[in-house]
């Protein structure tokens, strides 16, 4: 595949390489090194993040090349870290003026592209995207094994999800040993919080609700607003819940200003929460998913949470959403 994959980079006019809306390392992490990989290549590209680069991605070498508009012609795309294309934002309208490679490693991913590149046993693209490199024969400069860690260190939660494999870790010494710093990725995306994620913290948290194992917090516009964070910035509240004793599934609600209400969700093992984004026009992995569904707030908790019950009462136990 390196070959014909080569050509394929060769031949294009111009590439769009783009990653899905609400971006996090594992998503500027492999945009920026595909973009690498092109100008070694020699191939002309555009790199896009609808939503720009947040605050746990902004330490990557290279982010003042990522634009947050498709441009106007583009005969190629490489669609990032997206299960669905509709997640790169209305850009995914135009993608079929193009040949489409599909680079993820989502288990809900619609191998939409006229290549997938889908791995869904990888735990992140940024590893995928790190194999891709080799087979086309490129060595990884500091900057691009810094950005793959980076992509590493935040889908693993600096490897502390149920997932982490021994694969990641020889993943990430071998990307060390190109020169990208533990530390600073370790750093750069856990430890760069805006202070406004304490105020909104504080907001969320008074409110959190527990109903048996469940425990689910709601994000309103104000609090945001109040607290100075951005509308798609859900400040790893979802994450901190789930680090709860005794919580076997953690959601937070996210009202958003068109409306709809964002839903995060994470699991322990056993508890496929994959399956219920997916019922709900969303995706992602068993244990950490999301979807954005049109209704109020009141409304769509009260749905998702139903939903939610049965597969942590274990009415779902046996099915595989993989
Ligand atoms: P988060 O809760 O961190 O935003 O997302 C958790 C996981 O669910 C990520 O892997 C993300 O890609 C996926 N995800 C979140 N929202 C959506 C969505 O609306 N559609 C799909 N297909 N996946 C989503
Ligand atoms: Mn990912």
């Amino acid at each position: 595949m390196a070959s014909s994959l080569e050509q394929l980079l060769r031949r294009a006019r111009h590439i769009l390489v783009a990653t899905h809306v609400s971006p996090d390392p594992d998503g500027i992490g492999s945009l920026l090194a595909v973009g690498a990989i092109l100008d070694r290549i020699g191939a002309e590209h555009t790199l896009l993040s609808r939503d720009g680069v947040p605050y746990d991605a902004d330490f990557l070498p290279g982010i003042e090349r990522i634009v947050t508009e498709a441009p106007a012609l583009f005969d190629l795309a490489i669609v990032l870290d997206c299960s669905d294309p509709r997640r790169i934002g209305s850009a995914a309208d135009r993608l079929s003026e193009a040949f489409v490679i599909n680079i993820d490693h989502h288990p809900t991913n619609l191998l939409f592209g006229d290549m997938n590149v889908v791995d869904v046993s990888a735990l992140s693209t940024c590893q995928i995207v790190y194999r891709l490199a080799a087979t086309l024969g490129l060595s990884l400069t500091k900057d691009v094994a810094s950005c793959l860690l980076a992509g590493l260190v935040g889908d693993t939660q600096c490897f502390r999800i149920a997932s982490t494999d021994q694969r990641a870790l020889d993943d990430a010494a071998a990307l060390m040993d190109s020169g990208a710093d533990l530390g600073a990725a370790a750093r750069g995306v856990y430890g760069s919080r805006p202070v406004g994620h304490v105020s909104l913290w504080g907001a969320v948290l008074s409110g959190a609700v527990w109903e048996g194992d469940i425990v689910s917090a709601s994000v309103t516009l104000a609090a945001r607003r109040a607290a100075g964070v951005p509308d798609d910035d859900d400040a790893g509240i979802v994450n901190f819940l789930q680090s709860i004793r005794g919580t076997r599934a953690a959601v937070i609600f996210s009202e958003r200003s068109d409306g709809a209400t964002g839903v995060s969700l994470r699991s322990v093992p056993g508890v496929d929460v994959a399956a219920v984004a997916a019922e709900f026009g969303g995706g992602g992995h068993r244990q950490a998913a999301g979807c954005t569904v049109t209704g109020s707030m009141a409304d769509v908790r009260t749905r998702v949470l139903a939903r939610l019950r049965q597969e942590t009462d274990g009415t779902s136990i046996g099915r595989d959403s993989g």
